[in-house]
């Protein structure tokens, strides 16, 4: 059968993997390539933050963890293990997210920087987006599939509607407009790219006095953030939300003091009430497979969701 996947971010290139690998003839229809799109700009940690419901994003998070360890061991995935440590003023219970990480643990005394008095360790992955996402476009351009930029974008999704094949809309944030769902918003992100001054684990504080603020060091630098402003669609970086960001990764760790600015960026997270993976039937041998909304957490999304969406199209070409 034949699947068109729209889109080419993280959650395009890993639907259209798992389409292909599967045996549906695929190709990816998209209005830009992997380096232009929000997955681009994320750290991209293991983390499921601003995603909906939380008992499918439970099932879907266990399952990519699982995935982004096995590819931990490839070197050309740029997928790697690194301790993330979750930051609290007060203590907390555990998260409602513990069932889905394989190893987990109460932080110490020793773990926390000066303020904090709770907090948890995990074994995250992280994703790269510089070496993950072009490790995808090979993985899916090596099963024989082809990518079609059409950078005037879809205005319609009918435009590649035809008898026995399946639509597959993974296009983020561009949803609002190619099908009307007015559920779907923005929630603005700004990292500060810097040097690695050597450090080997993830800090987050999400809800303490630097709320939000992460540090995230990766193999040739280091993400710190951020913001999450819902609604806002401005993709101009804000000098002043730099400035916050340094001081408050620099309090939380000093050794970045001395660390470079490399550049500055901005993403709009796609924000939903509840991530939308559905298949919508559009007539008897016709469906548009959705699989969008999965705001702050796509990269912890990512292989979970292209599960469910092969089971589902696997169910459609069930039907024809
Ligand atoms: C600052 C920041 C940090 C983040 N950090 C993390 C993190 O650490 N961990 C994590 O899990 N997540 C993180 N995220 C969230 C993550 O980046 C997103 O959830 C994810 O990128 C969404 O992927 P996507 O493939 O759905 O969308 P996108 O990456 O936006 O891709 C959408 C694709 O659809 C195409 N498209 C759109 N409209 C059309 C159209 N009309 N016609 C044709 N093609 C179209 C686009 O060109 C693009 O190829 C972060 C986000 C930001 C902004």
């Amino acid at each position: 059968m034949e699947a068109v996947v729209v889109g080419c971010g993280v959650i395009g290139l890993t639907t259209a993997i798992r389409l292909r690998e599967a045996g549906f003839r695929t190709r990816i229809v998209t209005k830009a390539l992997p380096s232009e799109t929000t997955s681009a700009v994320a750290a991209a940690v293991w983390y499921p933050y601003k995603a909906y419901p939380r008992d499918r994003v439970l099932g879907w998070s266990r399952a990519t963890l699982d995935a982004l360890c096995d590819l931990a061991r490839d070197p050309a995935a740029g997928c790697s293990l690194l301790p993330l440590v979750d930051l609290f003023e007060t203590p907390v219970p555990d998260p409602w997210w513990k069932g889905a990480v394989r190893s987990f643990r109460r932080a110490t005394a020793a773990d926390l920087p000066p303020g904090y008095a709770d907090g948890y360790v995990i074994e995250a992955p992280l994703a790269e987006p510089p070496a993950f996402l072009p490790y995808l476009e090979r993985r899916f351009r090596a099963a024989g599939g082809a990518i079609d930029v059409r950078p005037e974008g879809l205005t319609s999704l009918d435009e590649l509607a035809a008898d026995g094949r399946l639509v597959v809309n993974c296009t983020g944030l561009g949803a609002a407009a190619l099908t009307g769902d007015d559920a779907l918003y923005p929630i603005r992100g700004q990292v500060v790219r810097v040097t690695n001054p050597g450090l080997r684990r993830s800090l987050a504080d999400e809800y303490g006095r630097r709320a939000i603020s992460y540090i995230i060091p990766r193999a040739h630098d280091c993400i710190l953030g951020g913001v999450a402003e819902a609604g806002v669609w401005d993709l101009t970086p804000d000098p002043a939300v730099t400035a916050t960001i340094l001081r408050r990764c620099r309090e939380l760790e000093p050794r970045l003091r001395d660390a470079e600015v490399l550049d500055v960026r901005v993403g709009l997270r796609p924000g939903r009430p509840a991530v939308r993976l559905e298949l919508e039937r559009r007539g008897p041998r016709r469906a548009v497979l959705h699989n969008y909304g999965h705001g702050g957490a796509g990269f912890t999304l990512c292989w979970g969701c292209a599960d469910e969406a092969l089971a589902l199209a696997r169910a459609f070409a069930a039907t024809l």
